[in-house]
């Protein structure tokens, strides 16, 4: 392959040179790094400059439906290939990963405006991922039992659902590829990935991982687009695709559920939040209110489990409020890579307008601005963490994912009323508790309609839990012991017996 330095000349290159290393930035088919040349590409925007750091290969459908050719192709002899050889290169793929930290790590904050800190974080959580699924792969089981009937017996094995498209967002563009591939593969599906256009270059460096660890060609493609409508539509549409693993909002969710409908495609959707986060009358308030930063603010409000509703009871609103928004007042806003930055850009110019379009509804409703409120001026598209109280949640601005560094909190007269406004929603991904009753803790986390619930913690994710929501947040899980079965078809055999 080329590597050219000067990538943002007028000839596109085939790697582009980031801080101390480089990344590839052609589609990746069969095995190979396509060169650039050979198409249309677009811009990757660094989003606390506003600076344009690459141009990235922008696939069709045809390159799509090219990536599963090679997925399809390569899907017999993926599943041929024996668990144990499966998981040792998925240890090969964990070692040379932790071996690229700093540039997996700087890349992210590079495209998607995180902090360091948060980078590392999701750093390690994707190799942690990876890891569990090695783990994984070597103790998948089957079942024997005897016929109800006597005369046969009945054995259950499980086999790879095929090749499988795996549709990831940009807010956690390391984590979701890992997470998502790491079941895929584990299970012995052939994968065609498709990365969300803010944030691709993570995506690649990770894809890189696999391929120098030694996956075979075919076994995992990577495509970059602008035209994710149409890539998708053609790859969901093709019968030997049959599996869609998506992670994104709930809106595209629903397109893409439409589209597995016709071939009774196997989909598997992480979708959007609405995340309540419930302050009972005996909660630590100190805890909970740097419980609720973090569930807040990190990735600045970008993340589908962040505290999106800030429930509290009124024996503890006043001194909660207070505090939350002392604690926010204190949070340092700038490019991921200065020292003591703890909230990042908005991801793009437009989303940073629709944040302030949010700020403005919330403005027109009956409800506090208490800190914050508005765009941060100069490069980059930040905004100042915001926090409102709100008096009257009976409006559609309460009603949706705001996805932005903006907090509302509203109060509660009891426990009863905090579950009843917890689950006054479409969503139910992530929601939070906070309590030092521990059977006020599970009678209330049984009652949540939701995926997940944090008890006194604003953080969750883990490899060994099971990742995922209910009602419009979605199906299916991620992680923990049952995640790779999702990639997986349970195969009946009825075995005579004399
Ligand atoms: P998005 O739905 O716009 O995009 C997600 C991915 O889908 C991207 O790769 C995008 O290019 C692609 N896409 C967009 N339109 C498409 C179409 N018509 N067909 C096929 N693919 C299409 O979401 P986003 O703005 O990138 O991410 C934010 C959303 O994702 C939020 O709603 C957030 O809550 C959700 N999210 C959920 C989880 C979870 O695990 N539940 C995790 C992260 C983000």
């Amino acid at each position: 392959m080329t590597i050219l330095t000067d990538t943002l000349g007028t000839e596109p290159a085939d790697r582009v040179a980031l801080r101390d290393h480089t990344v590839a930035v052609g589609l990746y088919l069969g095995g190979a790094w396509r060169p650039v040349a050979e198409g249309p590409t677009f811009e990757v925007v660094n989003p606390s400059t506003g600076q344009v750091i690459a141009r990235v290969a922008d696939g069709s459908a045809a390159d799509a439906l090219a990536a599963l050719d090679a997925a399809a192709a390569a899907q017999e002899a993926w599943r041929d290939v024996p668990p144990r050889e499966r998981a040792n290169l998925f240890h090969a793929a964990h070692r040379i990963l932790l071996d690229r930290a700093d540039a997996i790590v700087e890349t992210m904050t590079l495209e998607s405006g995180k902090p360091l800190a948060e980078a590392r974080g999701e750093f390690q959580l994707s190799a942690d991922f990876f890891l569990w699924y090695a783990e994984q792969i070597a103790h998948l089981h089957g079942t024997y039992a005897e016929g109800s009937r006597g005369g046969y017996r009945i054995v259950t094995t499980h086999q790879p659902v095929g090749p499988s498209l795996l549709i990831t967002p940009w807010n956690f563009p390391l984590l979701m590829i890992a997470r998502k591939a790491g079941a895929a593969l584990g299970a012995g599906c052939t994968v065609v990935v498709k990365s969300a256009k803010e944030t691709p270059l993570t995506c690649a460096l990770f894809v890189e991982v696999l391929h120098d660890a030694g996956f075979p060609p075919g076994v995992v493609n990577l495509v970059h687009t602008t035209h994710s409508a149409e890539v998708s539509a053609a790859v969901m549409a093709d019968a030997r695709l049959r599996k869609v693993s998506f992670t994104g909002s709930t809106g595209v969710g629903s397109t893409l559920l439409k589209q597995a409908a016709p071939g009774i495609v196997n989909a598997s959707m992480e979708l959007g939040g609405d995340g309540p986060f419930v302050v009972l009358d005996d909660a630590d308030v100190e805890l909970a209110a740097r419980q609720a930063i973090v569930c807040k603010f990190r990735n600045a409000g970008q993340a589908c489990v962040a505290a999106n509703r800030i429930i509290v009871h009124e024996a503890v609103a006043d001194e909660f409020t207070r505090r939350f928004v002392e604690l926010t007042r204190a949070l340092t806003v700038g490019d991921g890579f200065a020292p003591g930055v703890d909230v990042g850009p908005i991801i793009s110019a437009k989303q940073r307008d629709g944040v302030a379009r949010l700020v403005a509804a919330l403005g027109e409703i009956d409800s506090e601005l208490l800190t914050g409120g508005s765009p941060v001026e100069g490069e980059g598209f930040f905004f100042e963490p915001t926090v409102f109280k709100v008096n009257d949640r009976d409006n559609d601005v309460c009603n949706q994912e705001l996805f932005a560094p903006i907090a509302t909190i509203y109060t509660v007269g009891s426990t009863a009323e905090a579950v009843r406004v917890a689950n006054d929603t479409s969503y139910g991904l992530a929601a939070y508790v906070f309590t030092q009753n521990l059977s006020r803790a599970i009678a209330v986390s049984e009652r949540l309609d939701s995926g997940m619930v944090g008890i006194n913690r604003g953080i969750m994710a883990d490899p060994a839990a099971a990742f995922g929501g209910v009602k419009s947040s979605g199906l299916g899980r991620e992680g923990g012991h049952d995640a790779i079965y999702e990639f997986l078809e349970p195969k009946y055999l009825a075995i005579t017996v004399d």
